[in-house]
């Protein structure tokens, strides 16, 4: 690839896009260190105008950028990084640093703060408490939560069925993510039967 980093002092800007959904996350800088930092580590490496320094993206939050691919524009003078990533991406706590929601939705949010709780051994967590109890209780748990679900499908309280299927899906997610697995594995299967 061939980037011209000559002009503005060395920096060429770079535009993160969710690689999933194509939102577009947030925009950095590069100079080229930071540009063979990030296809190197395949994590996204900024150079900070402000910090003055190589800036890798989520050095102090956790909450890197993935790197899958990387493009560059029709004059060689700009970058575009489809990347997944981890956790949200503003330091205001937003998804995007151009707006609050996560393109993909609250599901994925959802399954994104499940990983937290369990990465990171949160202690008063119902999430993590029940991780802890090991795979077989939380796939019964996904059992019980669905024959609750098969019995209020039985009955006419519509809330009651609503609020099951939401304890179904919730611990789904905690299975899931016990078996190192992600929704955007499971979304892939559906993807390919639906040709
Ligand atoms: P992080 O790289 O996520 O560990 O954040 C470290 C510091 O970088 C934060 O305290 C902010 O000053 C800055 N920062 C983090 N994320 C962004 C962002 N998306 N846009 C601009 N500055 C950021
Ligand atoms: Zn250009
Ligand atoms: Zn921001
Ligand atoms: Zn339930």
């Amino acid at each position: 690839m061939n980037i011209d980093f000559n002009k503005d002092n060395g920096l060429v800007p770079v535009v993160i896009q969710d690689s999933r959904t194509l939102q577009v996350l947030m925009l950095g800088y590069m100079n080229e260190e930071a540009f063979e930092k990030t296809k190197a580590e395949g994590v996204v490496t900024f150079f900070s105008r402000s910090k003055n320094r190589l800036w890798t993206k989520g050095e102090e939050s956790g909450n890197f950028l993935s790197v899958k691919s990387i493009d560059i524009d029709c004059d060689q003078d700009t970058i575009l990084i489809k990347a997944v990533p981890k956790n949200v991406v503003c330091h205001t706590g937003s998804f995007s640093c151009f707006g609050e929601k996560n393109a993909k939705g609250f599901l994925y949010e959802l399954e994104e703060k499940i990983s937290q709780r369990i990465d990171t051994k949160a202690e008063d967590s119902y999430t993590y408490s029940l991780y802890q109890r090991g795979i077989n209780k939380m796939a019964q748990k996904v059992g019980e939560e669905a024959v609750e679900l098969v019995i209020e499908a039985k009955d006419n309280n519509d809330d009651l069925f609503k609020n099951e299927a939401a304890d179904l899906l919730y611990h789904f997610l905690i299975l899931l993510k016990a078996k190192g697995f992600s929704m955007e594995e499971i979304e892939e299967i559906l993807q390919s039967r639906n040709k």
